[in-house]
């Protein structure tokens, strides 16, 4: 059964740091103050109420959960310990810098509940990480995965592309150490320049070029294929269009509300570039949780389709891992998956 996440974002709250891209009010439209335990038991049991049965997680989002007082942590995570212990509440997840995090806080958290930890990696790269004001190195990201790990918590990593210094190559280095470290997930945030930020001025002074919409969803499609291949999941591609993030509040990069079915859409829309010649006319089955994601936003997908000439008509099968699709034209069909079969160069994106 689906776990529902219960959210509080804790904004700016603990972080003393001011990464060149951060706008935490931005992002999460918080307003500076940490929720109490009784606004917390409310929400979880209004979450509760319409969860329908289904296991319940609460999550703090935004910040440096670890770098908030020990007595401010505990403050947060004292309302859920009855809810844990009751089977109410499944689990508990906090996000952190890796430079704020170590075995004794993974201890100390853990007893608390917390059975996942987020690291904003954002890159592995050192001269990328300065470039970005992040004040810790690649290393202090390794090694804050493996401690976690090594305690039987998930983690995950949130990797930004497109950071001051940053090219494809390195953002692919970074995915592919990410998983050599053995991260549980990871969600991959393509930068986005913020009005209010240090970045937002590099941009407007000529100093810094973010990835276009184009760019960071070809770059983000490369790097999807590649953590499926390692059967990692990525839970999440882009930032999400709400918690006070406007379109106002973008002055460039790559965002789209729906970005993340624009990565997916694009593995689809490749592989059936691949295959299907001009011209022809063809029948493509996915399964159904993925027809969305084969039709693409706006059904860009049969447009481009469309343009080249082929004539496609998209069905459901359920027989169809989710990976896969059946390409039928005249009357021969031939599986073909997402994973396997698209040959992405990081020297194309
Ligand atoms: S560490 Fe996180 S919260 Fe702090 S400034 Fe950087 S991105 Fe923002």
């Amino acid at each position: 059964m689906k776990t529902v996440t219960v959210p509080f974002f804790i904004s700016h709250q603990g972080c003393p740091h001011s990464c060149v891209f951060c706008d935490q009010r931005t992002i999460s439209g918080a307003n500076g103050t940490l929720p109490t335990g009784t606004e917390i038991s409310e929400r979880i049991d209004l979450w509760r109420s319409t969860a329908a049965g289904r296991p319940l997680e609460v999550a703090f989002f935004g910040g440096t959960f670890t770098a908030l007082p020990e007595q401010t942590q505990s403050e947060l995570l004292a309302p859920l310990q009855p809810l844990l212990q009751n089977g109410t509440l499944e689990s508990v997840r906090i996000s952190t810098r890796p430079d704020y995090i170590n075995a004794d806080h993974v201890a100390w958290l853990s007893e608390r509940g917390v059975g996942t930890i987020e690291l904003g990696v954002q890159s592995l790269d050192d001269a990328v990480l300065s470039a970005s004001g992040r004040g810790h190195a690649a290393a202090a990201s390794l090694s804050a995965i493996r401690c976690i790990k090594e305690q039987g918590v998930r983690v995950g990593a949130q990797l930004m592309p497109g950071l001051p210094g940053d090219t494809p190559a390195l953002s692919l280095a970074t995915l592919e150490q990410v998983i050599a470290a053995n991260v549980d997930f990871m969600r991959i945030y393509p930068v986005v320049v913020l009005r209010g930020t240090e970045l937002a001025e590099r941009y407007t002074a000529g100093e810094y070029t973010p990835l276009s919409l184009e760019k960071g969803v070809r770059l983000s499609a490369l790097l999807l294929q590649r953590a499926m291949q390692a059967d990692i999941s990525v839970i999440r591609i882009g930032l999400q269009a709400d918690h006070g993030l406007t379109v106002d509040s973008v002055l460039a990069g790559c965002w789209h509300p729906a970005l993340g079915q624009l990565v997916r859409s694009r593995l689809y829309a490749d592989l059936i570039n691949r295959v299907v010649s001009p011209g022809e006319r063809v029948t493509v089955y996915c399964h159904p949780a993925r027809l969305s994601d084969l039709v693409g936003v706006k059904r860009s997908n049969l447009h481009d389709q469309s343009s080249r000439g082929v004539q496609m008509q998209v069905v459901p099968d359920a027989v169809l891992r989710k990976e896969e699709i059946k390409v039928e034209i005249e009357s021969i069909s031939t599986v073909y998956s997402i994973i396997k079969d698209n040959n992405y160069s990081i020297h194309e994106v």
